[in-house]
């Protein structure tokens, strides 16, 4: 029997744990740790962005669909990874950090026998000056929430043309290079 650890539940964590479960035998554990307790189709975020979806239509909660599936979920993110194990553990594991609820802020080890890390790209949106999402009119679709924002700040602009028949500049691009 083995145990496969998957960090991250985006697209890549989230296919590889629903592949995974349907190819391999019960006796194998299938573990998704991450800090969303939701999935989200990233691309939509920009319908979210311009408001032709609702934030709600692009993500579902993972738990009941992990549940249903067999697919071990635990809502936290990694703060290290220790692949030779240590001591006490010849396995590998990772160690984890609860960022919700009565046990947030406490930090555990996960072992496992593969490991599969689907953490995704880093937002540095701090490595673009002046583009931090909320400030300076600055507004970001990467996350859906962000890309709620979005629709929000568009829509008040485009009420603000409408009526005032002012003109205004948008400006579309991407940040920095590292930031993904
Ligand atoms: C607006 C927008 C539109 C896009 N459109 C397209 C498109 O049309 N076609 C296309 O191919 N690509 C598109 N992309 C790119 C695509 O969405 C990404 O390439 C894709 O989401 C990357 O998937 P991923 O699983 O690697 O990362 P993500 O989907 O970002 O998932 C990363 C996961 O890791 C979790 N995580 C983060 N840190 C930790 C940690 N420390 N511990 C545990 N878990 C952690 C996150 O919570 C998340 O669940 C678009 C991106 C954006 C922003």
């Amino acid at each position: 029997m083995s145990k496969i650890l998957i960090l991250g539940a985006g697209i890549a964590g989230h296919t590889a744990a629903s592949h995974l479960r349907r190819k391999l035998s019960r006796e194998h554990e299938v573990l998704v740790i991450s800090p969303n307790r939701n999935f989200q189709w990233v691309p939509s975020n920009i319908w979210v962005g311009t408001g032709r979806m609702k934030s709600e239509e692009v993500f579902f909660p993972l738990e009941p669909l992990y549940k249903r599936k067999g697919i071990g979920y635990t809502q936290a993110k990694v703060v290290s990874f220790h692949p030779e194990g240590d001591a006490s553990d010849q396995k590998g594991f990772v160690t984890i950090e609860y960022l919700y609820g009565e046990k947030a802020g406490v930090q555990e080890n996960v072992n496992y026998d593969f490991l599969i890390n689907a953490t995704g790209p880093k937002l540095a949106f701090e490595l673009t000056e002046g583009l931090v999402p909320g400030y300076n009119k600055a507004f970001s679709v990467c996350t859906y929430e962000h890309a709620s924002h979005a629709s929000d700040a568009l829509h008040l602009l485009i009420s603000e043309i409408k009526i005032s028949g002012k003109k205004a500049k948008i400006l579309i691009g991407t940040g920095h290079p590292k930031a993904t």
